[in-house]
């Protein structure tokens, strides 16, 4: 029990250092004596578990009813190469769960939450896992707690405690109380604070006193495992179509069946081609195929600082179409640097600020006092903003905790971005001084008196107006105003509703933060590729738009609105009027949501960024929510999609493309593999409607289909993107997968690998007039052209030659290991003897690679045509 102790007691109990923290060698004993701080997961699948699991497919059990047939029918070999597919294809599979697994786990790693301790006298923000018993944590609104706390600090702390009892109203936390008696519910040990709990207000300082499975959740051993895996649309749509296809598969076999069976065939025989056909039409692979490329696809996105969260984000964002971002952080730098400073009635560099002028010591006092960042030699944490005001502080040598000794904070009401104030109650010798510091307009509200040279005086609106023309004057140069504020009290009880309010005005200061130099090219990237950017800022209307401007995102102030503003308009007037709107300044996270729902009213797929607490909301009406990695709260991350680790617009936009790239690459593998299974339906339909001779055994089929299909289509999905894959618009979420003459592709490509199959057979029939060689011959030519076909599917217009034959070499290696395991079975003569096939002549060899290439030909004149008629249509 640790509730029931006084924090002295806990300090020493777990001989920890309020001040300093541990050390940083102390923590690493403690981390090996405790353990990490996480609850034990779930027991993993082992490899041999996701290999049978593989075999658990009604194709599979096709396939091994098929085996077992042969076998009793004395097909020994037959059987045997059924049963080599059925391990081959069993390994393929768990290869593809196997590394979709480990990329999976990959990005949890990523997104788990980070803690900030004191190691060694310094703040650190460390990953949750190594958070130990004896560690001093601080808490602040929108942060997870690593471990159970006992709080030795609290300021309006609410912490929300749903994961543990249910409760989702905040709960008040108080450091100070101290419980006599040991059987309190948890819910009302408000000294606590809980592992996997959410401080949603204030802040707070406690020692870890439990940590991993000892921890209050770990006692309840509750998984936080909340990320099952998720179907994306695509995969939800690819598997209907799997069965779709299924059916129509086997209706076409049990045709083929009934046919053979009024043409008198081989019974037995027709009866395997029947089950091979209906394995290698219905694709199975499909689904597989697409979680590994969109696996593979994530990890090159964590290259480019994108970090996907949910899976069926990838899709959706190659529909983006406008992009709503955050100002500070993300269009601009978050560098912040204090230029100019004003008290009444003048504006002044910053290096003029003369502390011996009794005004412009109490705008410093207030700027470096109301203030939660740090800032010594080794470190800087917190809030940019608020570490730039400590540097004026550093300017002027003079450090916050110099301030703090002759004055401690006795109270506060923490910044939040509805409010845009903060506000410190310090004790000093005789009395209490309140220090408020925020957005101008705000702070106007709730002052009424002016500080002009030591002298108190009413604040008249002949004075806002001055003080505001000011303010706007610093905002058009791009910079970010502070207001400050202060009024001195006798005693401290007063309540916290009270303190800000009637206080004295003391003056502004300006600071830069310059935009990001790469973002201006990435939005006009986004303008040439019909993605709209959209500023959405807490900051000043001005501001804002001075920083739009110079950003290409707007031109005129008219496309700017303030949240004042959007207050006055209904979601309806919001809806009607958003097209003509770019800049949003001055908003409220709860105005987030609104513009969301007024662009998704449109039909837009709206990306929104955010990484308060209040964001959540907007990140999940947004089709792909977007948070900070660096200044996002735990609550931002966990309500997204997708997590920036640069915070930076250009990463959405990298994000983007290669959405867009990932998804063309999926349907490349589908069209191809449909077209692929389509040519083999098509060579053995055809033949037998015709009452030839069946032109492929039914191992000829399942081979080509498990094996040298596979490899091509793993290798589309993974090309490399396509760098003018930004000229395009976005995709139109709803198109089907076969828009855009996609499906007559498919068709016209299937037929023609059927009919090359067929040729090469008819062709080997005529000259040799054996069965077994000219199986032979449409058996090489079905694999070959499909091998060849994959290199007409890397772009719908692009020739072959443009791109770069060997610019993919996973599918030139698919080639060549392709061509050379046919040869192969082709040449050795076990194999030859299994696979019923003879061994082709060199001429034979010309030939049948000669018809194949016919694919490659026949698709280049159609792109001519194609990029043709695209011309036309551009002029
Ligand atoms: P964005 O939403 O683009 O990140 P932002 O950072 O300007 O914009 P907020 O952080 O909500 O948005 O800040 C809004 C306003 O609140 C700022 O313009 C500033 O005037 C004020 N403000 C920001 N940080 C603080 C702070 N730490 N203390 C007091 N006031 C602040």
């Amino acid at each position: 029990m640790w509730f029931d102790k006084t924090s002295e007691e806990v300090l020493k109990e777990l001989d920890t250092n309020p001040n300093e923290g541990l050390s940083s060698e102390e923590a690493k004993k403690r981390l090996e004596k405790y353990g990490e701080n996480k609850l034990s997961s779930k027991s993993k699948k082992t490899i041999f578990q996701i290999f049978f699991s593989q075999l658990k497919d009604p194709m599979i059990f096709i396939l091994i009813a098929a085996a077992i047939i042969s076998a009793f029918m004395g097909e020994i070999s037959d059987s045997i190469i059924i049963l080599v597919v059925i391990f081959i294809n069993g390994i393929v599979g768990t290869i593809q769960e196997f590394r979709s697994e480990k990329a999976m786990e990959a990005l949890k790693e990523l997104s788990t939450p980070k803690a900030v301790v004191k190691r060694d006298g310094d703040l650190k923000e460390i990953p949750s896992e190594e958070v130990v018993p004896g560690d001093i944590v601080i808490l602040d609104a929108g942060r997870y707690t690593p471990a159970d706390l006992r709080l030795i600090e609290s300021a309006n702390l609410k912490i929300e405690e749903s994961a543990l009892t249910g409760e989702s109203v905040p709960s008040s936390k108080d450091a100070s109380i101290s419980f006599h008696d040991e059987n309190i519910p948890l819910g009302d040990q408000k000294n606590m604070a809980f592992a996997s709990t959410l401080a949603t207000y204030g802040r707070g300082v406690g020692i870890v006193a439990s940590t991993g499975m000892d921890t209050e959740i770990g006692k309840i051993a509750r998984m936080l495992d909340e990320s099952e895996s998720e179907l994306t649309p695509l995969q939800k749509k690819l598997a209907e179509l799997s069965k779709i296809l299924g059916i129509v598969a086997i209706a076409i076999c049990a045709l083929i069946f009934i046919i053979s069976v009024i043409q008198k065939r081989d019974l037995f025989e027709m009866f395997l081609t029947a089950i091979s056909l209906a394995v290698a039409a219905i694709p199975e692979g499909l689904p597989a195929i697409v979680s590994i490329v969109l696996a593979i696809g994530v990890q090159r996105m964590i290259k480019e600082n994108a970090i996907i969260r949910k899976l069926p984000a990838v899709e959706t964002l190659g529909a983006v179409n406008i992009i709503c971002s955050d100002k500070t952080g993300t269009l601009t730098q978050n560098k912040m640097t204090v230029t100019k400073f004003y008290t009444y009635d003048s504006l002044k560099p910053i290096n003029d600020l003369d502390l011996s002028n009794g005004s412009y010591k109490l705008l410093l006092d207030n700027i470096m006092l109301c203030n939660d960042a740090t800032y010594n030699e080794n470190s800087k944490t917190g809030d940019p903003t608020e570490i730039a005001l400590l540097e004026v502080g550093v300017k002027f040598n003079i450090l916050k905790n110099e301030l703090e000794a002759s004055s401690v904070r006795v109270n506060e009401v923490p910044f939040d971005s509805d409010r845009k104030l903060m506000s410190t109650m310090n004790k000093y010798d005789k009395n209490y001084i309140v220090y408020t510091k925020g957005a101008i307009d705000s702070l106007l509200k709730i002052t009424n008196k002016i500080n002009i040279d030591g002298h108190i005086q009413d604040l008249t609106e002949d004075i806002k107006t001055k003080i505001m023309k000011a303010s706007n004057d610093m905002s058009d140069d791009a910079l970010r105003v502070l207001g400050s504020a202060y009024k001195e009290l006798d005693s401290s009880d007063i309540p916290v509703g009270d303190i800000e309010k009637d206080l004295i005005f003391i003056g502004l200061v300006g600071m830069i933060d310059p935009p990001r130099l790469e973002v201006k090219d990435s939005i006009a990237t986004c303008k040439q590729s019909g993605i709209r950017t959209i500023m959405i800022t807490g900051d000043h209307k001005n501001t804002a738009f001075a920083i739009a401007k110079e950003l290409g995102i707007a031109e005129n102030y008219d496309e700017t609105i303030s949240g004042t503003d959007l207050d006055k308009l209904s979601q309806d007037e919001l809806n009607t009027k958003i097209d003509s709107l770019k800049v949003f300044a001055r908003v409220s996270p709860e105005h987030k949501v609104n513009i969301v729902k007024a662009f998704k009213s449109k039909g837009n797929i709206v990306s929104m960024t955010g990484d308060g607490v209040n964001d959540a909301p907007s990140l999940k009406t947004a089709d792909i929510g977007v948070a900070m990695g660096i200044t996002g709260t735990d609550v931002a991350k966990g309500a997204s999609d997708m997590i920036l680790t640069d915070d930076n617009f250009s990463t959405i936009v990298s994000a983007i493309k290669e959405g867009r790239n990932i998804f063309n690459n999926i349907k490349k593998s589908i069209i191809f593999l449909l077209s692929c299974n389509l040519g083999e339906i098509i060579a053995l339909f055809v033949a037998i409607l015709l009452n030839w001779d069946t032109p492929l055994k039914p191992i000829h089929i399942l081979w080509v289909n498990l094996i040298t299909d596979t490899l091509p289509a793993l290798s589309l999905g993974v090309d490399p993107g396509d760098e003018n894959v930004m000229d395009n618009p976005p995709r139109n979420p709803k198109e089907s997968l076969f828009a855009g003459g996609s499906s007559i592709y498919l068709i016209l490509n299937g037929i023609l690998i059927g009919v090359l199959t067929l040729i090469a057979f008819r062709y080997g029939e005529k000259v040799y007039g054996t069965g077994e060689h000219a199986q032979t011959m449409a058996f090489v030519v079905l694999s070959v052209s499909q091998l060849f076909h994959s290199f007409n599917m890397r772009h719908p217009k692009k020739s072959i030659f443009k791109i770069g034959i060997f610019s993919n070499k996973y599918l030139v290696g698919a080639l060549i290991v392709g061509i050379f395991l046919q040869y192969i079975v082709i040449t050795v003569p076990f194999l030859a003897n299994l696979f019923n096939v003879f061994n082709l002549t060199i001429y034979d060899w010309t030939f049948v690679i000669g018809i194949s290439l016919i694919t490659i030909v026949l698709n280049e004149i159609a792109k001519i045509f194609m990029r043709m008629k695209s011309n036309k249509q551009q002029i």
